[in-house]
């Protein structure tokens, strides 16, 4: 399948039946497995074989579309996570440590900005927020002799910034470490980061992946391409045995391909559990069958009515990295030459007063504090997902008051603008 072209692998990836098993992925509504012996067992808590004995860890329905997500971004090996935030935690957590340092974009989703900023720290891992439009000094001058990781999304929710993904690629590389990207926004079909230097993907699959708004998840994928035992004194969680399973290395024992989603699976799923169920994966791959050709409809929904709110006189400033003129139009080019997705964000003039009579007017987009499905939706972040903070602090957050946050769903465009429109009126 990997000689394939990114639609068939979106249809087809990951699961291949045998002579007259079913066409479709089974769902494994299973917590367990059974055994015949206790040594066969005891093998797989060894690591010894691979198979399965225990839902919390590892289901095989999971892993037919963590194998299709890992086809579609280019990786190697890939997990299915319960949420978006579980997967981000995951994949830092699984190379850091109290003591570990992650340099990572300023301009990331509010969520994961809150597990790194606040919760991380909690657990004795520092961070330093880099401007994604830093310099190759600035983004140098970041790192320290603790940094474990590099963190940033390909296409910044909500802020709509582009990653230079070769850059950070190349600073996170100069210093021993791996580039990990969140590209849940342009998915594989509109950005493959690992093409451009990322070392793990991260996807909430919450969003365009499932595509429906059906059902929360997350994915983790590996290129397969850091050579842990290279910087073996960085990441003694890899390069170092395993006392929980009789002292393996996962780096030696499963090598650059195998290790990193090894660990995180036998260790992190074992001990904190978040994962996904395995109904809410079938619906998952549901989704992933149409990525392909919902993505180019969003992407065009999306420009149209970009172009459409930079012709309104109401409307201050439009954000959209495919727009012309964008801050990020020359990135957007060079990493989503088919587009990016459907989410615009623009100022109306007259602040949050004007933005909530605008959002009350608006029939085909609804309220919602959600992004990325078939239905468009919109958010005013002033009075709602940022509504303790003040004006001031809005500004200084480079959040407007008047700012709104739009997902162009996969309706007529032509509906969605007239909807605009009126409202605007
Ligand atoms: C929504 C989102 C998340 C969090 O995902 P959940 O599935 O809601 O936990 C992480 N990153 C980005 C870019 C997101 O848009």
């Amino acid at each position: 399948m990997n000689d394939k072209k990114i639609g068939t692998k979106c249809v087809q990836a990951g699961y291949t039946p045998g002579n007259g098993e079913p066409r479709q992925i089974p769902i494994i509504q299973s917590t367990t497995f059974k055994y015949d012996t206790s040594e066969d067992m005891g093998k797989l808590f060894d690591l010894e074989a691979s198979g399965y004995f225990y839902t919390r860890l590892q289901n095989p329905t999971n892993d037919y579309v963590a194998a299709k997500i890992a086809a579609l971004e280019g990786g190697c090996a890939a997990m299915l996570t319960s949420s978006g935030q579980a997967a981000n935690f995951f994949a830092l957590f699984n190379i850091c440590e109290c003591g570990s340092h992650i340099v990572a974009s300023s301009s990331i989703y509010g969520g994961t900005f809150n597990l790194i900023a606040v919760t991380m720290a909690k657990m004795g891992i520092e961070v330093t927020f880099v401007s994604p439009d830093a310099s190759e000094e600035e983004l140098n001058a970041a790192f320290k002799d603790n940094t474990r990781a590099v963190f940033g999304e390909t296409i910044a929710n909500p802020a709509l910034t582009v990653l230079d993904i070769d850059k950070f690629a190349k600073a996170a590389h100069s210093h021993g470490v791996p580039l990990i990207v969140d590209n849940t926004f342009p998915t594989p079909v509109n950005c493959r980061p690992i093409e451009w230097g990322a070392d793990i993907v991260t996807h909430s699959t919450t969003k365009y992946m499932d595509g429906h708004g059906a059902g929360v998840g997350g994915a983790i994928v590996d290129s397969g391409n850091f050579d842990w035992m290279a910087h073996a004194d960085k990441f003694p969680g890899l390069c170092q045995p395993d006392d929980s399973y009789h002292g393996i290395t996962y780096a030696e024992k499963f090598g650059k391909e195998g290790a990193f989603i090894t660990k995180c699976t036998a260790q992190l799923m074992r001990d904190f559990g978040s994962i996904q169920s395995p109904q809410n994966a079938f619906i998952l791959n549901l989704g992933l069958e149409s990525l392909h050709v919902r993505m180019p409809k969003h992407v065009e929904n999306g420009l149209a009515v970009a172009k459409f709110l930079q012709s309104q006189p109401g409307v201050v400033k439009v954000n959209y990295p495919g727009l012309e003129g964008d801050k990020y139009y020359e990135l957007a080019k060079k990493y989503l030459p088919n587009g990016g997705c459907g989410v615009v964000s623009f100022e109306l003039a007259g602040g949050r007063a004007a933005a909530e009579s605008f959002m009350k007017k608006l029939k085909v987009f609804a309220i919602e504090t959600h992004v990325a499905d078939a239905r468009s939706c919109c958010l005013n972040p002033a009075t709602s997902t940022h509504r303790q903070m003040t004006d001031e602090q809005l500004a200084a957050a480079g959040i407007p008051a008047g700012l709104i946050r739009i997902s162009c769903g996969l309706e007529d465009k032509e509906d969605l603008i007239a909807d605009l429109e009126n409202a605007l009126k």
